[in-house]
């Protein structure tokens, strides 16, 4: 069950209501985020719940019985949508677009992906400083001067700009130089990270982990917000299956399966998705018909000669028919 409380609500009232609550055999979460006070009450009695919705001080009260509470799309009937600021929005209809490369590598490949993307006004670039990579001796990132040089570039174009944080520690030194902080695949799970973010006012993306399922991504998503952070998006990013055609297996059930079942944006990533440069853009288009709010790809000046992923990016011809054809269907 899910309280929503009034605003500035006496002490009184609250004592109250939580001791309604706990007489009826329900253990109480209280949480705070920018837009409202609530209390998930987690309990398996049944109750009238017109006894709670009449008390004071309750501003509305629903019933979830899924394991996840504030991220369900049952007591919140209105999308989420995530104001960036200057016009840039997520959620609540439209089609987003992120893109940019997987790794961030050089001040000359930033303005020039930048430059692609102002030229086709896509106002939200996506790129990495610290890369989660299966090889030790692999690229891992130019860390926090690369990421002071990225958002340079993007503030002075008005790109927003949305990046993997790794680690709890990192959370507080990014904070000033990103819009959006992505949480990756392999740290979907990583409940102390998720603890972190939900105490930011920065929104976040979460992607789903590679062998993680769909009630998974979406408890992951009830760490942040339980801790205060509404402003989450989720983002199915293919998962791990015993097919070897492809790098990853792009789930399109998940999109409208967590349409239904959340009021938070559902991004598609396409690139991670399936991993082939050729078939990125049938992917990407076919996520944008079920139903997904956002798109986030990679994409590079030379793909072939990038520091990561290079074999699933597109380059800026691609990338510049991609957009043309999502913008199309969506019209
Ligand atoms: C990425 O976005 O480059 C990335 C590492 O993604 P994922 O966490 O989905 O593997
Ligand atoms: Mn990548």
């Amino acid at each position: 069950m899910i309280i929503q409380l009034e605003e500035k609500l006496s002490a009184k009232r609250k004592e109250n209501i939580l001791s309604k609550v706990n007489a009826i055999g329900y253990k109480t979460n209280e949480v705070r985020t920018h837009k409202g006070d609530y209390l998930v009450c987690i309990g398996k009695k049944e109750f009238d719940i017109r006894g709670i919705g009449s008390l004071e001080g309750v501003l509305d009260v629903h019933r979830v019985s899924e394991s996840y509470k504030l991220v369900s799309g049952k007591w919140k009937v209105n999308p989420t949508v995530i104001d960036l600021g200057d016009g840039v929005k997520i959620g609540g209809g439209g089609l987003a677009l992120m893109a940019g490369p997987c790794s961030i590598e050089s001040e000359e490949q930033v303005k020039k992906i930048v430059d692609h993307l102002v030229k086709n006004n896509v106002r939200i670039m996506r790129g990495g400083v610290f890369k989660p990579r299966s090889s030790p001796y692999a690229f891992r990132g130019m860390g926090m001067d690369g990421l002071k040089m990225f958002s340079k570039v993007c503030r002075k174009n008005g790109i927003k700009i949305i990046t993997e944080v790794m680690q709890v520690s990192q959370v507080e030194e990014m904070h000033d130089y990103i819009d959006v902080f992505q949480v990756g695949a392999r740290n979907s799970q990583n409940f102390n990270l998720l603890d972190a973010l939900g105490k930011v006012d920065k929104p976040v993306l979460i992607k789903r982990g590679m062998s993680g399922t769909i009630d998974e991504l979406l408890q992951s998503a009830e760490y942040i917000f339980s801790n205060g952070n509404e402003r989450l998006m989720l983002c199915e990013r293919g998962i791990r299956t015993y097919e070897t055609a492809y790098r990853n297996t792009f789930d399109l059930n998940a999109i409208p399966v967590l349409k239904e079942k959340t009021h938070l944006p559902v991004i598609a990533d396409p690139s991670h998705g399936i991993g082939v440069r050729e078939h990125v853009a049938a992917v990407a288009l076919a996520a944008a018909v079920a139903g997904a709010d956002g798109i986030i790809y990679e994409v590079h000046e030379k793909p072939e000669e990038a520091a990561s992923d290079g074999q699933q990016t597109l380059n800026f011809l691609e990338s510049e028919e991609l957009v043309k054809r999502l913008r199309k269907l969506i019209s």
